[in-house]
């Protein structure tokens, strides 16, 4: 089989084409294999050359088009030899098919929190079955594989942000892998980094307990459809992914201009009468005055702490699920 596959995988994602076990190998040896619909494995000619098993996934909000566009973007740069001789074996991830298809971010339920085995808890779910399955090829990737384990879960915000750019670390254990990927964040100009000490429900939470894999859940910017990322500098990611191909993660350098945050506690939709006291257009990262009355479900009351900002706010959620995260600056 031809790269023609490789150059048209979008085209042919959007309609509906899976393509399931088709394989092929590119000009200069890179070999690939279609495991599954929106599932592409790449591994170089000479495997023991791969210095890095380096997972790149997006559309897991099928709405959240610009890393759906990048990666397309480089998967035609590799098909058509203008990025060549990976040291990388790559898994490439579009996380949600069917959400991407109906421009939607999820169709029955969020699949960002269905990992690490809560999809069991939800039988009927579109979204459950597909993360049983991704959760099934990040870990026959991960153990077949060699050298460090790296994961890359790219998505886009909802809302603006008052720091448009930014990464959330899952913890591992108590060692500490972010200074090692300080470097990264500074190549594509994230300046702001959210530290998740507890385990989640998310894609690269679940890459970090499960594999020990380095991973990094990132925020280019605001959702736009298909066709309307033009205002997002993606070139620069684009050539981040390239040097990551190269086996090579790049090193920090002064000064580093990182805020970081950690989160002091979430905000749960605990029932029907949840109200979120904040307006639509308030960004990710706005602090907060202390003493806010944040949100109110029934009898229950969230009051703004000192040194407060918010993130995520999405008071649309289903009962039980987060409809908002607060955090806090740990580095002022
Ligand atoms: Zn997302």
């Amino acid at each position: 089989m031809s790269a023609t596959l490789l150059l048209r995988w979008l085209p042919a994602l959007l309609a509906g084409e899976d393509h399931i076990a088709e394989t092929g190998a590119l000009p200069d040896g890179t070999r690939w294999a279609v495991l599954d619909e929106g599932v592409l494995l790449l591994e170089p000619a000479d495997e023991s050359a791969a210095q890095i098993c380096l997972l790149l996934s997006c559309g897991i909000h099928g709405n959240e088009t610009a890393p759906i566009e990048m990666l397309d973007r480089l998967l035609q740069q590799l098909a058509s030899g203008a990025v060549a001789n990976p040291a990388a074996r790559v898994l490439l991830i579009f996380g949600n098919p069917g959400a991407m298809r109906a421009g939607e971010r999820y169709l029955d339920d969020d699949l960002n929190r269905l990992f690490g085995g809560k999809h069991r808890f939800y039988q009927d779910s579109r979204e459950a079955r597909r993360a049983a399955l991704l959760e099934q090829y990040a870990q026959r990737f991960f153990e077949m594989g060699q050298g460090q384990r790296l994961h890359l879960d790219l998505h886009t915000a909802i809302r603006a942000s008052y720091y448009p750019k930014f990464a959330i670390c899952p913890a591992q254990g108590n060692t500490p892998y972010i200074d090692s990927l300080l470097g990264l964040l500074q190549a594509v100009d994230v300046g702001t980094l959210l530290l998740q000490p507890q385990p989640s429900n998310t894609f690269s939470s679940y890459c970090v307990s499960q594999f020990g894999a380095r991973a990094l859940t990132l925020e280019l910017g605001q959702a736009r459809p298909f066709g309307n990322n033009q205002s997002l500098p993606l070139d620069e990611w684009l050539a981040l992914l390239q040097r990551l191909l190269q086996g090579q993660l790049p090193p920090a350098s002064a000064p580093l201009d990182i805020h970081r945050f950690a989160v002091t506690r979430e905000v749960i939709r605990t029932s029907e009468q949840f109200v979120l006291h904040l307006a639509d257009d308030v960004a990710n990262f706005t602090p907060l005055p202390a003493g806010y009355l944040l949100a109110e479900d029934g009898a229950q009351q969230t009051i703004v702490a000192a040194g407060e900002h918010i993130l995520f706010p999405n008071p649309a959620v289903k009962v039980g699920l987060r409809a908002g995260v607060l955090v806090t600056r740990i580095d002022a």
